[in-house]
């Protein structure tokens, strides 16, 4: 038989579900249980030796199932088939996305160092880094797309490279769609790493992944998500993952098992089931999203246009893009004739397409960042990072294209 490799499209449906287990249900069921039984006392023994690290599994032992705070089947054969995606060894998936990066953050920090990150990141992140993790005595530095190497090693210099204690970056940044190379991140990241004290990379790959971009293969060493996006889908959960090789992922799953953040049983049914279409949806989504932004990019009313396959070839975005991006995507940001007025009336003017935050749903939503994702981000920040009051940030969903196209036009026209 010649070798063949099955694509992760055609292993959503099965993966890692064994129906025998399961009175052969072909889907698997939700396990909401809180505690599992052990079939004798030095089961529930050694299951706990492993669980703990107190001794290593052996090789081909599973770890048994003990508690749904440590484990479940429903949150192990989703971890199991995110880590498809990915090309990733293990995987651990939370409450929300907040809870993946909060965890990540507290994991990989100590009191007395700091994290240098990508400027813009979503709103959560960048309140948590600003304003939680200094009462831990952890200190944060940033830089943004028009950083070169130099200017980054520089910002770090000037903390104290010995108190370099983590690199996270968020790309394409939310709303602008600003690149970031996350190559360049990891040499630099890789030049204060040692055994001793380790610096990893963490990307936040919400906005490009799982199936656009991944960055695992570019150098990074944790990828996260908020699994409320593309990965859920249907603007019907609130979820969050992280991957990477088993022995960082070890450390993250310890962390989450004691601040109790994982994911309940019922969710990971949820997402188990929105993975089987995640390729279609993705793909129709960045379909629909080329169509917009050529209806967008003509229209008198658009200034201007801010999304990946408008990005000149030649210049040096457009080699990352190329480099780090399998697709445009389906994020469009776009700064009307006007301002905060004109945003408004084009918004309010809406019918078919939401209005609302969040992104990667199955329906077409638009927002405000200035006033609404962003509002929390200093005059000074918004003005460098360009989130203008004519900004407006369309996630485009499944709908057929011509009526989103309708909707924009009449809204435009009421402007
Ligand atoms: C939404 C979002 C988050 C936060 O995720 P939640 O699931 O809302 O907690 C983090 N990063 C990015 C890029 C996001 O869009």
């Amino acid at each position: 038989m010649e070798q063949h490799t099955f694509r992760p499209e055609s292993l959503m449906m099965s993966y890692g579900y064994k129906p025998e287990l399961s009175e052969g249900a072909v889907k698997c069921p939700i396990f909401q249980t809180s505690t599992f039984v052990f079939k004798n006392a030095e089961a529930g023994k050694r299951f706990f030796e492993v669980a703990y690290g107190l001794s290593a599994a052996n090789p081909g032992e599973e770890q048994g199932l003990i508690y749904s705070r440590l484990n479940n089947p429903d949150l192990e054969i989703l971890e199991n088939r995110l880590t498809l995606w990915d090309g990733a060894e293990a995987c651990a998936v939370f409450s929300s996305g907040m809870s993946a990066i909060s965890t990540v953050l507290l994991e990989f920090l100590q009191p007395g160092q700091f994290v240098l990150f990508s400027a813009p990141v979503y709103g959560g992140t960048d309140h948590f880094i600003k304003h939680v993790l200094p009462k831990w005595g952890i200190e944060h530095a940033s830089f943004d797309a028009n950083s070169s190497e130099e200017e980054i090693h520089q910002i770090i210099k000037n903390k104290g490279v010995d108190k370099l204690g983590l690199v996270y970056v968020e790309s394409p940044a939310n709303p602008t769609n600003a690149l970031i190379d996350m190559e360049m991140c990891a040499r630099i990241a890789r030049s204060y790493h040692s055994d001793e004290k380790p610096v990893y990379l963490a990307v936040d790959n919400t906005y490009m992944g799982p199936l656009w971009s991944h960055p695992l293969k570019h150098g990074a060493d944790i990828v996260m998500y908020s699994a409320t996006k593309y990965i859920g889908g249907h603007s019907d959960v609130i979820a969050g993952a992280v991957l990477g090789n088993s022995r960082i992922m070890q450390r993250i799953k310890t962390m989450r098992t004691f601040m109790g953040n994982m994911m309940s049983p019922n969710t990971g049914w949820l997402l188990m089931r929105s993975l089987e279409t995640l390729k279609p949806r993705m793909e129709l989504q960045a379909q629909n999203a080329m169509k917009v932004v050529e209806y967008l990019n003509e229209h008198p009313k658009v200034e201007k246009v801010y999304y990946l396959g408008l990005i000149p070839e030649g210049t040096a975005e457009y080699q990352i893009y190329r480099n780090q991006y399998l697709s445009p995507g389906a994020m469009v940001s776009f700064d009307i004739v006007g301002g905060e007025k004109e945003a408004f009336t084009f918004l309010n003017n809406l019918k078919l397409i939401k209005l609302a935050v969040s992104l990667g749903s199955t329906e077409s939503l638009a927002e405000h960042p200035a006033t609404m994702t962003h509002a929390d981000v200093s005059p000074e920040d918004k003005q460098k990072l360009g989130i203008s009051e004519k900004l407006i940030r369309l996630s485009v969903g499944v709908e057929y294209y011509e009526d989103l196209i309708f909707d924009i036009g009449r809204a435009l026209e009421q402007v």
